[in-house]
């Protein structure tokens, strides 16, 4: 069988340039091929974005919550079908997928009740002072308007949460924005499984047909040229650092620069405070276990270094740790490209000066095909300190342990980090405030810190961030999570003097929507 990409309503040519999707779990080459995209198709694609653009301007938020919803409902209705076909290509257990299929329905139904309530367009509203002195002051009103077209690359993490019905084009369609999806070409089964329900909540809604693309292809020929089409005004992704970043670096070489949301490398740090007990480093290293090999690890807030105390305490916490990784069950990665990069990377680590590998877990526990097993390092905060190289994410169950031995370490890593999704303290209040500097300094660094809490298992609601600095994300102003995710894709409109009947039903006079605004 032969699958094509999704243009708009139409299906793509059967072209000769066709991939299959792999078992991670078998290593066997599962029997649908998909052709990849041609240039042209994607210029068509571009093209029906574009004419969308302005008839999905001018959709209510009940228009798009009507969208959202009727997605949200065929993504649960067809939830068997995505079991099948997403622990086939992904390799991830069938609870993993019920609990991710359930995340994308609430992440959609999320953005339509945002719709639906609606002030979330930020309503700014300065009325005309005529008579002021010394000049009058005009009419002022502006809200946010959606970017326009944006291109979203499905993440091998999240085969459904973070691709083609996820948080990226949920939040771009919210925003009222056309959304070109370029699928992974590890799950492309499950993206046309999903892409297929997005034309038909389409079709239902009466949206335009541009709404949605779905283009399979190589990154690095056909993504590059959906970032590279001047139809386009944003990019989402989530992925690695290299891919991130050329994306952003080709989006910044147009002719028409675009913003690119890259959502890339954070090892997550963990700082164990000096003052923690033996009973409370027990029921860390407990959690942090949990933490550090759930999903096989392949989470972007997985905690990969964590810093703790050189003393009887601290001990206590690594040999803890220790026992529970040398027991650790290892799991099937999502693809032989994670497998051999998390392998050359644990590989690389371990055999630099002054860091020891402590266990790489059981092997007789590691399944077949793409499995792997946990890794834990060891080093002191010296090294770590000298040699930039050991603050690399390593994406999957490794952990790095780093001994520190006066206070003014912990300090010193935390001027020294590159930006990350999270930090986490671990420690009593007498801690925070022996350390209250830290905080100043970590804000700067992470999107969102932690307290005696571990960084995996992100809440989607309004207060999440899930971003952060360099080389974190591509854009520290914004989250790929949660409501906030929306304003990625909408940019502030100003409309000065305007009669009240030519203003947006945001901007009325006499507020016909009842949002909530700033009016003076
Ligand atoms: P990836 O290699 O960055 O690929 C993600 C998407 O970007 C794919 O569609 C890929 O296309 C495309 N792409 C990659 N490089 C590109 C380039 N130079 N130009 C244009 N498009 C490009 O990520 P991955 O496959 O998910 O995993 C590989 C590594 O990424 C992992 O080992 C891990 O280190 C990292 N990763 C990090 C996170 C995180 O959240 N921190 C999440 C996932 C992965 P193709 O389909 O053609 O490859």
């Amino acid at each position: 069988m032969i699958e094509s990409s999704l243009i708009g309503y139409s299906r793509g040519e059967l072209g000769n340039e066709t991939f299959q999707a792999t078992n991670p779990a078998t290593g066997e080459n599962l029997i649908t091929e998909y052709c990849s995209a041609s240039e042209d198709e994607v210029g068509r694609a571009c093209e029906l974005a574009k004419l969308a653009s302005l008839s999905m301007a001018a959709l209510s938020g009940g228009d798009k919550a009507k969208f959202l919803g009727s997605l949200a409902d065929r993504i649960d209705q067809s939830i068997e079908e995505i079991v099948v076909i997403m622990t086939a290509e992904t390799g991830l257990p069938e609870a993993r997928v019920r609990a991710e299929t359930g995340r994308t329905r609430s992440q959609l139904l999320m953005f339509a009740n945002l719709l639906e309530e609606g002030s979330w367009v930020d309503a700014r509203i300065d009325r005309a002072l005529p008579d002021r002195q010394p000049m009058p002051k005009p009419d002022l009103r502006a809200m946010l308007r959606p970017i326009g077209p944006v291109a979203v690359f499905c993440a091998s993490n999240f085969p459904l949460a973070f691709s083609v019905a996820g948080g990226d084009s949920a939040s771009a369609w919210a925003a009222g924005c056309p959304v070109i999806v370029k699928a992974h070409h590890a799950h492309p089964g499950t993206a046309l499984l999903i892409g297929k329900l997005v034309v038909q909540s389409v079709q239902e809604c009466g949206l335009p047909e541009g709404t949605f693309s779905l283009i399979f292809g190589s990154g690095r020929t056909i993504g590059q040229a959906i970032v590279k089409n001047p139809v386009v005004k944003a990019v989402g992704f989530t992925g690695s650092r290299s891919g991130g970043r050329a994306l952003f670096d080709l989006a910044a070489s147009r002719s028409e620069p675009i913003p690119v949301f890259a959502e890339m490398s954070s090892i997550n740090p963990i700082f164990l405070l000096p003052d923690l007990r033996k009973e409370e480093m027990e029921k860390i290293a407990e959690g942090l276990q949990i933490s550090a090999t759930m999903g096989v690890g392949q989470f972007c807030t997985n905690p990969g270094v964590v810093f703790y105390p050189d003393n009887e305490i601290g001990e206590s916490f690594r040999t803890s740790y220790l026992d529970r990784m040398k027991g650790s069950d290892g799991g099937v990665m999502l693809h032989q490209g994670i497998l051999e990069s998390y392998n050359s990377c644990t590989r690389e680590m371990s055999e630099r000066e002054g860091v020891e590998e402590l266990t790489s877990g059981d092997e007789s526990l590691v399944p077949s095909g793409c499995g792997a097993s946990p890794c834990v390092l060891g080093t002191k905060i010296e090294r770590f300190l000298n040699e930039p190289e050991l603050s690399n994410e390593i994406f999957g169950p490794a952990t790095l342990l780093v001994s520190y031995s006066q206070k003014e370490d912990i300090l010193n890593v935390a001027k020294q980090l590159e930006g990350q999704l999270t930090v986490s303290l671990f420690g009593n209040e007498k801690n925070l405030a022996e350390h209250d500097n830290l905080l100043d300094i970590l804000e700067t660094k992470a999107g969102r810190l932690l307290f005696n809490q571990f960084p995996t298992g992100v809440e989607v609601c309004s207060s999440i961030v899930h971003g952060g600095p360099y080389p974190a994300t591509t854009d520290s102003r914004s989250t790929s999570v949660g409501t906030g995710a929306i304003l990625r894709f909408a940019r502030p409109v100003c409309y000065q003097g305007f009669p009240d009947e030519f203003l947006p039903q945001e901007l009325q006079e006499d507020n016909p929507l009842g949002l909530d605004r700033e009016e003076g």
